[in-house]
């Protein structure tokens, strides 16, 4: 028997039907639960602490609504994972890099997820699948970049995760390995020094971790960021743009700025999902891009995340700018600036020569 770490005490402890929301918060146990019956629930204690009342952003990230149930005509895998793969749980839809899901379990179900189809219901993942990734990786050479993923790859634990990541390392063609983990936000107590000094023997790893509100960004999840970034592992942020919860110029700034403050660099900015369950906390796309806008040349250059798309029926992460080009010809661009004056940049003196190296690529 291995000894039992704290993080997984922890996990025990969550909360994972109405009754506890009923008693402290006056929620309706019995519509919660019906709904946990489609859709599982996990809320560990240490965020479920951070709720503040009912509805709050932290409610919302984490409780169920019975809206998940009203949402009968999306789809289930919008951004088509499972036909983008060649074997089962791995998507190679970028040239260079893949995404392999090694479990299906989080520390907690988000409401908004976007692969709410397969976590904490079904288990699909195995030792199988997860062999049968590997040796798709090691068979195709031109993979230099592997995202883990999930489910939360940090649900496995150190042992069995170093197992899967040695033998990624030993694949002479894999050059970086990538952890998409929503831990440091939701149960800190899983980023133990174990944990760190085992990753730190396979650098270079990049963890992008998940943080949407300010409110998350406690003296816990910091020292969980830091410890990351202390053992050298760059660590990036990815938040999802959700009405109600982060739909806001003022949240989204102070969260960079927290971000920041912890050496979590923002990544990517997502328009939500199409998601079945999720549909109620989709924006507009203006609003995303007015907060891009409001972000861009009034803070910090690295401290602006890039707003994207992941496009509906598997065509990856689209990027989305406010439009900073007023004009652009063969002579100039008129570009606008952040408070919305007009600058002109002459082109270069010189004939425009097409790259065709390769069209793929170079296709403007
Ligand atoms: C997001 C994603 C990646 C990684 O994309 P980056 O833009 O490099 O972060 C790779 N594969 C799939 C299927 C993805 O969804
Ligand atoms: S931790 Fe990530 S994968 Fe898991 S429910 Fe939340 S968003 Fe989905």
């Amino acid at each position: 028997m291995e000894r039992m770490e704290q993080w997984t005490i922890d996990l025990r402890n969550s909360v994972t039907g109405g009754g506890p929301l009923a008693r402290d918060f006056g929620a309706d146990a019995e519509e919660i639960d019906a709904v946990c019956r489609n859709y599982p629930m996990r809320i560990p204690r240490y965020y479920y602490n951070l709720i503040a009342e009912k509805g709050d952003p932290i409610w919302m990230q984490s409780v169920p609504s019975i809206r998940e149930m009203m949402d009968e005509s999306a789809p289930e895998d919008p951004l088509h994972e499972e036909e983008d793969s060649p074997v089962p749980r791995l998507t190679h839809r970028y040239p260079d890099r893949v995404l392999l899901l090694i479990t299906d379990r989080c520390p907690m179900y988000c409401r908004f997820c976007t692969r709410k189809r397969m976590v904490g219901r079904t288990s699909t993942i195995t030792e199988k699948t997860i062999a049968m990734g590997i040796d798709y990786i090691r068979s195709h050479t031109e993979i230099r970049d592997i995202l883990l993923s999930g489910g939360d790859p940090l649900m496995v634990n150190d042992r069995k995760l170093e197992q899967i990541i040695a033998r990624l390392r030993a694949i002479p063609h894999v050059e970086i390995i990538r952890i998409g983990t929503r831990f440091p936000c939701v149960l800190p107590s899983r980023i133990s020094d174990a944990l760190c000094d085992m990753l730190k023997k396979y650098h270079p790893i990049f963890i992008n971790t998940h943080f949407n509100h300010p409110r998350e960004i406690t003296p816990q999840a910091r020292e969980a960021c830091e410890r990351l970034a202390n053992a050298g592992i760059p660590v990036g942020c990815q938040t999802v743009l959700l009405k109600g919860v982060n739909d806001d110029p003022l949240v989204l700034k102070e969260l960079m700025h927290k971000l920041l403050m912890m050496r979590v660099r923002p990544y990517y900015l997502y328009q939500a999902d199409l998601t079945r369950g999720t549909n109620h906390f989709r924006t507009r796309v203006e609003r995303g891009l007015e907060i891009m806008q409001s972000l861009r040349g009034y803070t910090t250059g690295f401290g602006v995340p890039q707003l994207v798309i992941d496009a509906p029926g598997g065509g990856g992460k689209i990027p989305l700018m406010p439009d900073y080009v007023v004009r652009f010809d063969e002579k100039e661009i008129i570009l606008r600036n952040f408070e919305g004056k007009e600058y002109r940049y002459p082109q270069a003196d010189q004939p425009y020569v097409k790259d065709t190296r390769d069209v793929e690529l170079i296709n403007f």
